[in-house]
Protein backbone atom coordinates (compact mmCIF):
# COMPACT_ATOMS: atom_id res chain seq x y z
CA UNK A 1 0.00 0.00 0.00
CA UNK A 2 1.65 3.97 -1.15
CA UNK A 3 1.92 5.47 1.78
CA UNK A 4 3.11 9.30 1.91
CA UNK A 5 6.15 9.46 4.12
CA UNK A 6 8.53 12.22 4.49
CA UNK A 7 12.55 11.98 5.38
CA UNK A 8 14.12 14.84 7.30
CA UNK A 9 17.79 14.92 5.81
CA UNK A 10 19.66 14.70 2.44
CA UNK A 11 22.51 12.79 3.35
CA UNK A 12 23.48 9.73 2.09
CA UNK A 13 21.22 8.03 4.93
CA UNK A 14 18.21 10.03 4.24
CA UNK A 15 18.81 10.06 0.53
CA UNK A 16 19.49 6.21 0.63
CA UNK A 17 16.08 5.95 2.78
CA UNK A 18 14.26 8.10 0.38
CA UNK A 19 15.62 6.67 -2.77
CA UNK A 20 14.12 2.61 -1.43
CA UNK A 21 10.80 4.54 -0.40
CA UNK A 22 10.20 5.68 -3.46
CA UNK A 23 11.02 2.62 -5.47
CA UNK A 24 8.55 0.80 -3.75
CA UNK A 25 5.84 2.80 -4.60
CA UNK A 26 5.12 5.21 -1.83
CA UNK A 27 5.00 8.96 -2.23
CA UNK A 28 8.65 10.43 -0.78
CA UNK A 29 9.39 14.00 0.12
CA UNK A 30 13.07 13.96 1.10
CA UNK A 31 14.09 18.01 2.85
CA UNK A 32 16.94 19.38 3.98
CA UNK A 33 18.57 22.57 4.18
CA UNK A 34 20.96 22.87 1.74
CA UNK A 35 21.47 20.57 -1.64
CA UNK A 36 21.73 17.00 -0.68
CA UNK A 37 25.24 15.64 0.48
CA UNK A 38 26.85 18.95 1.62
CA UNK A 39 26.90 18.00 5.11
CA UNK A 40 28.70 15.24 6.70
CA UNK A 41 28.76 13.38 3.42
CA UNK A 42 29.95 15.76 1.65
CA UNK A 43 33.52 15.86 3.62
CA UNK A 44 34.36 12.23 4.45
CA UNK A 45 37.01 10.15 2.99
CA UNK A 46 34.78 8.43 0.14
CA UNK A 47 35.56 5.07 0.73
CA UNK A 48 32.60 2.62 0.88
CA UNK A 49 34.17 0.21 3.83
CA UNK A 50 33.73 -3.77 3.11
CA UNK A 51 36.88 -4.05 5.27
CA UNK A 52 35.16 -2.21 8.60
CA UNK A 53 33.62 -5.16 10.63
CA UNK A 54 35.23 -3.78 13.54
CA UNK A 55 33.20 -0.60 15.11
CA UNK A 56 35.70 2.32 15.49
CA UNK A 57 36.68 1.47 19.18
CA UNK A 58 37.92 3.83 22.02
CA UNK A 59 41.13 3.11 22.67
CA UNK A 60 41.32 1.74 26.08
CA UNK A 61 44.90 0.74 26.19
CA UNK A 62 46.92 2.76 28.57
CA UNK A 63 49.78 3.60 26.10
CA UNK A 64 47.47 4.95 23.47
CA UNK A 65 45.94 7.00 26.42
CA UNK A 66 49.24 8.80 27.34
CA UNK A 67 49.93 9.57 23.89
CA UNK A 68 46.54 11.47 23.58
CA UNK A 69 46.61 13.20 27.33
CA UNK A 70 48.62 16.17 25.90
CA UNK A 71 46.37 17.14 23.02
CA UNK A 72 49.01 17.12 20.27
CA UNK A 73 48.22 13.84 18.23
CA UNK A 74 47.33 13.69 14.90
CA UNK A 75 44.86 10.66 15.16
CA UNK A 76 42.39 12.05 17.91
CA UNK A 77 41.97 15.65 19.75
CA UNK A 78 39.56 16.85 22.13
CA UNK A 79 38.42 20.08 24.14
CA UNK A 80 38.13 20.02 27.30
CA UNK A 81 34.14 21.48 26.92
CA UNK A 82 33.30 18.80 24.13
CA UNK A 83 34.86 16.03 27.22
CA UNK A 84 32.52 17.33 29.57
CA UNK A 85 28.78 17.84 27.38
CA UNK A 86 29.61 14.34 26.05
CA UNK A 87 30.66 12.87 29.56
CA UNK A 88 28.10 10.36 29.80
CA UNK A 89 27.91 9.05 26.44
CA UNK A 90 32.25 8.91 26.30
CA UNK A 91 31.97 7.17 29.42
CA UNK A 92 29.78 4.32 27.89
CA UNK A 93 31.74 4.32 24.71
CA UNK A 94 34.39 3.48 26.67
CA UNK A 95 32.79 0.84 28.44
CA UNK A 96 31.43 -0.48 25.41
CA UNK A 97 34.94 -0.86 23.31
CA UNK A 98 36.64 -3.97 25.31
CA UNK A 99 35.70 -7.35 25.91
CA UNK A 100 32.30 -9.37 25.90
CA UNK A 101 30.24 -6.08 24.97
CA UNK A 102 32.36 -5.24 22.14
CA UNK A 103 32.49 -8.73 20.50
CA UNK A 104 28.38 -8.43 20.38
CA UNK A 105 28.77 -5.29 19.14
CA UNK A 106 31.18 -5.93 16.31
CA UNK A 107 28.88 -9.72 15.47
CA UNK A 108 25.80 -6.85 15.11
CA UNK A 109 27.80 -4.22 13.32
CA UNK A 110 29.44 -6.37 10.55
CA UNK A 111 26.02 -7.58 9.68
CA UNK A 112 25.26 -4.65 8.34
CA UNK A 113 28.60 -3.80 6.84
CA UNK A 114 28.52 -6.79 5.31
CA UNK A 115 25.72 -5.53 3.33
CA UNK A 116 27.12 -2.28 1.74
CA UNK A 117 28.27 -3.31 -1.36
CA UNK A 118 25.13 -5.45 -2.01
CA UNK A 119 23.30 -2.13 -1.09
CA UNK A 120 25.59 0.48 -3.05
CA UNK A 121 25.59 -1.43 -6.22
CA UNK A 122 22.11 -1.04 -7.84
CA UNK A 123 22.08 2.31 -6.60
CA UNK A 124 24.97 3.06 -8.42
CA UNK A 125 24.19 1.22 -11.34
CA UNK A 126 20.53 3.05 -11.10
CA UNK A 127 22.24 6.44 -10.80
CA UNK A 128 24.33 5.90 -13.96
CA UNK A 129 27.49 6.99 -11.66
CA UNK A 130 30.07 4.02 -11.93
CA UNK A 131 32.53 7.33 -12.87
CA UNK A 132 32.53 7.88 -9.35
CA UNK A 133 33.34 4.78 -8.16
CA UNK A 134 36.54 3.22 -8.15
CA UNK A 135 37.29 -0.14 -7.03
CA UNK A 136 40.35 -2.23 -6.09
CA UNK A 137 40.62 -1.51 -2.51
CA UNK A 138 42.59 0.88 -0.96
CA UNK A 139 46.33 0.82 1.25
CA UNK A 140 46.64 1.16 5.21
CA UNK A 141 50.46 1.87 5.85
CA UNK A 142 52.47 0.72 8.24
CA UNK A 143 55.70 2.30 10.08
CA UNK A 144 56.66 -0.53 12.29
CA UNK A 145 56.04 -4.09 11.90
CA UNK A 146 54.76 -4.75 15.15
CA UNK A 147 51.90 -2.41 14.40
CA UNK A 148 51.62 -4.23 11.32
CA UNK A 149 51.56 -7.66 12.92
CA UNK A 150 48.65 -6.79 14.96
CA UNK A 151 46.74 -5.41 12.76
CA UNK A 152 46.94 -8.69 10.35
CA UNK A 153 45.96 -10.50 13.27
CA UNK A 154 42.63 -8.99 13.65
CA UNK A 155 42.70 -9.27 9.86
CA UNK A 156 42.80 -13.15 9.42
CA UNK A 157 40.45 -13.31 12.02
CA UNK A 158 38.04 -10.95 10.18
CA UNK A 159 38.41 -12.96 7.03
CA UNK A 160 37.45 -16.14 8.70
CA UNK A 161 34.68 -14.49 10.62
CA UNK A 162 33.37 -12.19 8.20
CA UNK A 163 34.74 -12.70 4.35
CA UNK A 164 37.08 -9.52 4.48
CA UNK A 165 40.15 -9.94 1.95
CA UNK A 166 43.38 -8.22 2.08
CA UNK A 167 46.90 -8.64 0.41
CA UNK A 168 49.97 -7.76 2.51
CA UNK A 169 52.61 -5.18 0.89
CA UNK A 170 55.95 -5.71 2.00
CA UNK A 171 58.22 -2.65 1.71
CA UNK A 172 59.09 -3.34 -1.86
CA UNK A 173 55.99 -3.90 -2.95
CA UNK A 174 54.61 -0.93 -1.65
CA UNK A 175 57.25 0.81 -3.46
CA UNK A 176 56.18 -0.36 -6.38
CA UNK A 177 52.27 0.29 -6.58
CA UNK A 178 53.29 3.76 -4.79
CA UNK A 179 56.50 5.05 -5.60
CA UNK A 180 56.17 8.28 -4.41
CA UNK A 181 55.68 7.52 -0.53
CA UNK A 182 58.25 7.94 2.07
CA UNK A 183 60.45 5.33 1.84
CA UNK A 184 60.74 4.06 5.52
CA UNK A 185 57.81 2.43 5.50
CA UNK A 186 57.44 -1.71 6.32
CA UNK A 187 54.40 -2.55 4.03
CA UNK A 188 50.78 -2.34 4.13
CA UNK A 189 47.52 -3.68 4.42
CA UNK A 190 45.49 -3.66 0.47
CA UNK A 191 42.37 -4.12 1.61
CA UNK A 192 40.81 -5.35 -1.74
CA UNK A 193 37.15 -5.80 -1.67
CA UNK A 194 36.26 -1.63 -0.67
CA UNK A 195 35.20 1.02 -3.05
CA UNK A 196 36.62 4.57 -3.38
CA UNK A 197 34.63 7.54 -4.68
CA UNK A 198 36.32 10.58 -5.65
CA UNK A 199 33.14 12.95 -5.27
CA UNK A 200 30.91 11.86 -2.01
CA UNK A 201 28.73 14.80 -2.31
CA UNK A 202 27.87 13.77 -5.63
CA UNK A 203 27.28 10.26 -5.45
CA UNK A 204 24.61 11.38 -3.07
CA UNK A 205 23.29 14.28 -5.56
CA UNK A 206 23.85 11.03 -8.17
CA UNK A 207 21.34 8.85 -5.23
CA UNK A 208 19.16 12.19 -4.97
CA UNK A 209 18.66 12.89 -8.33
CA UNK A 210 17.68 9.30 -9.13
CA UNK A 211 15.30 9.61 -6.62
CA UNK A 212 13.33 12.46 -8.23
CA UNK A 213 13.43 10.74 -11.74
CA UNK A 214 11.54 8.19 -9.61
CA UNK A 215 8.56 10.41 -8.47
CA UNK A 216 10.30 11.72 -5.32
CA UNK A 217 10.09 15.09 -4.17
CA UNK A 218 12.99 17.22 -3.03
CA UNK A 219 11.96 20.26 -1.05
CA UNK A 220 14.65 22.60 0.40
CA UNK A 221 14.03 23.95 3.76
CA UNK A 222 14.78 23.96 7.31
CA UNK A 223 13.06 22.12 9.41
CA UNK A 224 11.97 23.57 12.59
CA UNK A 225 9.65 21.11 14.53
CA UNK A 226 7.60 18.13 13.85
CA UNK A 227 4.09 17.38 15.59
CA UNK A 228 1.63 14.75 15.63
CA UNK A 229 -1.15 15.55 13.76
CA UNK A 230 -4.20 13.48 13.86
CA UNK A 231 -3.13 10.04 12.98
CA UNK A 232 0.02 11.41 11.14
CA UNK A 233 2.84 13.84 11.44
CA UNK A 234 2.95 17.53 10.50
CA UNK A 235 6.70 18.94 9.80
CA UNK A 236 7.11 22.96 10.01
CA UNK A 237 9.70 24.34 7.68
CA UNK A 238 11.23 27.74 6.95
CA UNK A 239 8.89 26.97 3.20
CA UNK A 240 5.83 25.94 5.22
CA UNK A 241 3.88 23.06 6.95
CA UNK A 242 3.92 19.51 5.34
CA UNK A 243 1.96 16.52 6.48
CA UNK A 244 2.39 13.01 6.36
CA UNK A 245 1.65 9.27 7.69
CA UNK A 246 4.84 8.81 8.31
CA UNK A 247 8.07 10.70 9.02
CA UNK A 248 11.78 9.67 9.03
CA UNK A 249 14.56 11.01 11.31
CA UNK A 250 17.75 11.17 9.27
CA UNK A 251 19.50 14.20 10.24
CA UNK A 252 22.87 12.92 10.84
CA UNK A 253 24.16 15.13 14.16
CA UNK A 254 21.70 17.25 14.23
CA UNK A 255 19.28 14.72 14.56
CA UNK A 256 19.15 14.57 18.58
CA UNK A 257 18.16 18.29 18.93
CA UNK A 258 14.68 17.70 17.01
CA UNK A 259 14.01 13.95 19.24
CA UNK A 260 14.27 15.81 22.31
CA UNK A 261 11.46 18.31 21.27
CA UNK A 262 9.98 15.07 20.74
CA UNK A 263 10.77 13.78 23.97
CA UNK A 264 13.43 10.93 22.95
CA UNK A 265 16.45 11.53 24.72
CA UNK A 266 19.30 9.96 22.46
CA UNK A 267 22.97 9.62 23.62
CA UNK A 268 24.45 10.96 20.57
CA UNK A 269 27.96 12.80 20.36
CA UNK A 270 30.20 13.66 17.80
CA UNK A 271 33.50 13.10 16.54
CA UNK A 272 34.44 16.08 14.45
CA UNK A 273 36.85 16.01 11.38
CA UNK A 274 38.68 18.09 8.93
CA UNK A 275 39.30 17.70 5.31
CA UNK A 276 41.78 19.80 2.59
CA UNK A 277 42.62 18.99 -0.96
CA UNK A 278 45.96 19.60 -2.20
CA UNK A 279 48.00 19.69 -5.76
CA UNK A 280 50.82 17.01 -5.51
CA UNK A 281 53.99 18.05 -6.81
CA UNK A 282 54.83 18.26 -10.33
CA UNK A 283 55.46 14.30 -11.42
CA UNK A 284 54.35 12.71 -8.59
CA UNK A 285 51.25 10.29 -8.42
CA UNK A 286 49.55 8.13 -5.54
CA UNK A 287 47.76 5.81 -7.10
CA UNK A 288 45.24 4.61 -4.04
CA UNK A 289 43.60 6.12 -1.16
CA UNK A 290 46.38 5.37 1.82
CA UNK A 291 46.12 5.56 5.35
CA UNK A 292 49.08 6.20 7.54
CA UNK A 293 47.50 4.11 10.34
CA UNK A 294 50.50 4.80 12.75
CA UNK A 295 49.54 8.40 12.60
CA UNK A 296 46.08 8.54 11.62
CA UNK A 297 45.00 10.16 9.09
CA UNK A 298 44.14 9.08 5.19
CA UNK A 299 45.04 11.20 1.75
CA UNK A 300 42.65 10.42 -1.05
CA UNK A 301 43.46 11.01 -4.75
CA UNK A 302 39.92 12.73 -5.61
CA UNK A 303 38.26 14.37 -8.22
CA UNK A 304 39.06 18.15 -6.44
CA UNK A 305 42.90 17.32 -5.76
CA UNK A 306 44.64 15.27 -3.26
CA UNK A 307 42.22 15.19 -0.10
CA UNK A 308 43.89 14.96 3.38
CA UNK A 309 41.11 13.64 6.03
CA UNK A 310 41.87 13.89 9.58
CA UNK A 311 40.80 11.27 12.55
CA UNK A 312 38.85 12.29 15.16
CA UNK A 313 38.26 15.52 17.21
CA UNK A 314 35.78 15.22 20.26
CA UNK A 315 34.03 18.67 20.34
CA UNK A 316 30.68 20.11 20.39
CA UNK A 317 29.11 20.45 17.08
CA UNK A 318 28.56 23.99 16.77
CA UNK A 319 32.24 24.87 18.64
CA UNK A 320 34.41 26.97 16.31
CA UNK A 321 36.63 25.30 14.18
CA UNK A 322 39.97 24.68 15.76
CA UNK A 323 42.89 23.79 12.44
CA UNK A 324 45.70 22.63 14.26
CA UNK A 325 44.68 18.94 14.13
CA UNK A 326 44.53 19.38 10.58
CA UNK A 327 47.98 21.39 10.59
CA UNK A 328 49.62 18.55 12.57
CA UNK A 329 48.12 16.08 10.11
CA UNK A 330 49.61 18.56 7.21
CA UNK A 331 53.24 18.35 8.38
CA UNK A 332 52.81 14.25 8.52
CA UNK A 333 51.46 13.95 5.17
CA UNK A 334 53.78 16.07 3.60
CA UNK A 335 56.61 13.57 4.70
CA UNK A 336 54.86 11.09 3.25
CA UNK A 337 54.03 12.31 0.30
CA UNK A 338 55.06 15.08 -1.70
CA UNK A 339 51.86 17.15 -1.54
CA UNK A 340 52.13 20.78 -3.18
CA UNK A 341 50.03 23.85 -2.33
CA UNK A 342 46.35 23.72 -0.87
CA UNK A 343 43.57 24.22 -3.36
CA UNK A 344 40.69 25.20 -0.64
CA UNK A 345 40.35 28.57 0.59
CA UNK A 346 39.45 27.29 4.40
CA UNK A 347 39.44 23.17 5.63
CA UNK A 348 35.93 21.82 5.59
CA UNK A 349 34.80 21.05 8.74
CA UNK A 350 32.13 17.93 9.48
CA UNK A 351 31.08 16.28 12.14
CA UNK A 352 30.83 12.30 12.82
CA UNK A 353 27.00 11.04 14.06
CA UNK A 354 28.27 8.86 16.90
CA UNK A 355 26.52 6.30 19.74
CA UNK A 356 28.16 4.88 22.92
CA UNK A 357 27.44 1.87 20.97
CA UNK A 358 29.13 2.56 18.47
CA UNK A 359 26.10 1.01 16.18
CA UNK A 360 23.59 3.20 14.44
CA UNK A 361 19.85 3.56 15.67
CA UNK A 362 17.65 2.41 12.91
CA UNK A 363 13.92 1.75 13.67
CA UNK A 364 10.49 2.95 15.18
CA UNK A 365 10.37 5.29 17.49
CA UNK A 366 8.52 3.62 20.38
CA UNK A 367 5.33 5.35 21.14
CA UNK A 368 5.29 7.51 17.93
CA UNK A 369 3.51 5.65 15.91
CA UNK A 370 4.66 6.63 12.37
CA UNK A 371 7.60 8.20 13.26
CA UNK A 372 11.06 6.29 12.17
CA UNK A 373 14.73 6.74 12.89
CA UNK A 374 18.08 6.49 11.13
CA UNK A 375 21.26 8.14 12.68
CA UNK A 376 24.29 7.73 14.73
CA UNK A 377 26.09 5.74 11.51
CA UNK A 378 29.64 7.35 13.13
CA UNK A 379 32.81 6.32 11.15
CA UNK A 380 30.84 4.45 8.33
CA UNK A 381 27.39 6.05 7.41
CA UNK A 382 29.22 6.93 3.89
CA UNK A 383 29.55 3.06 3.69
CA UNK A 384 26.10 2.19 5.24
CA UNK A 385 23.71 4.74 4.03
CA UNK A 386 22.54 2.47 1.45
CA UNK A 387 22.05 -1.01 3.82
CA UNK A 388 19.85 1.31 6.23
CA UNK A 389 17.29 2.20 3.49
CA UNK A 390 17.00 -0.90 2.45
CA UNK A 391 16.34 -2.08 5.64
CA UNK A 392 14.65 0.71 6.99
CA UNK A 393 11.83 0.33 3.86
CA UNK A 394 11.68 -3.18 4.50
CA UNK A 395 10.39 -2.31 8.34
CA UNK A 396 8.40 0.62 7.00
CA UNK A 397 6.37 -1.82 4.64
CA UNK A 398 6.40 -4.45 7.52
CA UNK A 399 8.77 -6.71 6.03
CA UNK A 400 10.69 -9.34 7.91
CA UNK A 401 14.20 -7.33 7.07
CA UNK A 402 16.67 -9.11 5.86
CA UNK A 403 18.81 -9.27 8.94
CA UNK A 404 17.84 -8.77 13.39
CA UNK A 405 16.90 -5.33 13.38
CA UNK A 406 16.67 -4.94 17.18
CA UNK A 407 20.68 -4.33 18.20
CA UNK A 408 19.91 -0.78 16.34
CA UNK A 409 16.45 -0.18 18.06
CA UNK A 410 16.37 2.87 19.75
CA UNK A 411 14.95 1.99 23.09
CA UNK A 412 18.69 0.13 23.94
CA UNK A 413 19.52 3.32 25.37
CA UNK A 414 16.73 3.10 27.68
CA UNK A 415 18.70 1.61 31.11
C1 LIG B 1 36.71 13.27 8.06
C2 LIG B 1 35.65 12.20 7.88
C3 LIG B 1 35.94 11.08 7.10
C4 LIG B 1 34.98 10.06 6.94
N1 LIG B 1 35.23 9.01 6.09
C5 LIG B 1 34.28 8.07 5.85
C6 LIG B 1 34.49 7.03 4.92
O1 LIG B 1 35.51 6.95 4.25
N2 LIG B 1 33.52 6.09 4.77
C7 LIG B 1 32.36 6.14 5.48
O2 LIG B 1 31.53 5.25 5.34
N3 LIG B 1 32.09 7.16 6.32
C8 LIG B 1 33.02 8.13 6.53
N4 LIG B 1 32.77 9.16 7.40
C9 LIG B 1 31.49 9.19 8.14
C10 LIG B 1 30.35 9.63 7.24
O3 LIG B 1 30.72 10.78 6.51
C11 LIG B 1 29.09 9.92 8.08
O4 LIG B 1 28.82 8.82 8.93
C12 LIG B 1 27.89 10.12 7.16
O5 LIG B 1 28.17 11.11 6.20
C13 LIG B 1 26.64 10.50 7.95
O6 LIG B 1 25.59 10.65 7.02
P1 LIG B 1 24.20 11.23 7.44
O7 LIG B 1 23.31 11.18 6.26
O8 LIG B 1 23.74 10.53 8.69
O9 LIG B 1 24.51 12.75 7.89
P2 LIG B 1 24.74 14.06 6.99
O10 LIG B 1 25.46 13.74 5.76
O11 LIG B 1 25.34 15.09 7.89
O12 LIG B 1 23.28 14.49 6.61
C14 LIG B 1 22.41 15.09 7.53
C15 LIG B 1 21.58 16.11 6.77
O13 LIG B 1 20.61 16.69 7.65
C16 LIG B 1 20.43 18.03 7.23
N5 LIG B 1 19.84 18.81 8.32
C17 LIG B 1 20.31 18.94 9.58
N6 LIG B 1 19.51 19.75 10.28
C18 LIG B 1 18.51 20.15 9.45
C19 LIG B 1 17.36 20.98 9.59
N7 LIG B 1 17.06 21.59 10.76
N8 LIG B 1 16.56 21.16 8.52
C20 LIG B 1 16.82 20.55 7.34
N9 LIG B 1 17.89 19.75 7.15
C21 LIG B 1 18.72 19.54 8.19
C22 LIG B 1 21.84 18.50 6.88
O14 LIG B 1 21.80 19.64 6.03
C23 LIG B 1 22.42 17.26 6.23
O15 LIG B 1 22.33 17.29 4.81
C24 LIG B 1 33.72 10.18 7.59
C25 LIG B 1 33.42 11.32 8.34
C26 LIG B 1 34.37 12.34 8.49
C27 LIG B 1 34.01 13.55 9.28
Amino acid sequence: MSRNIIVLGAGMVGVSIAWHLVRRGHTVTLVDRREPGRETSFGNAGIIQREAVRPYAFPRDVGTLLRVLPNREVDIRYRPTGMLSAAGPLLQYWLNSGGERYARITREWASLIMRCQNAHGPMIEAAGAEGLVRKGGWLELYRTQKAMDERLAEAREDRQRFGVEFEVLDAAALQASEPYLQKNLVGAIHWTQPWMVSDPGALVQAYARNFVEQGGRLVQASVEGVTREGSGWRVATSEGDFEAEQVVVAMGPWSGDLLSSLGIKVPLFVKRGYHMHYSAEQGATLNHWVMDAEKGFLLEPMRAGIRLTTGAELANLDAPPQYRQLAAAERAARKLFPLGKRRDAEPWKGARPCMPDMKPVIGPAPGKPGLWLAFGHGHQGFTLGPATGELLAQMMDGETPAIDMQPFAVDRFKH
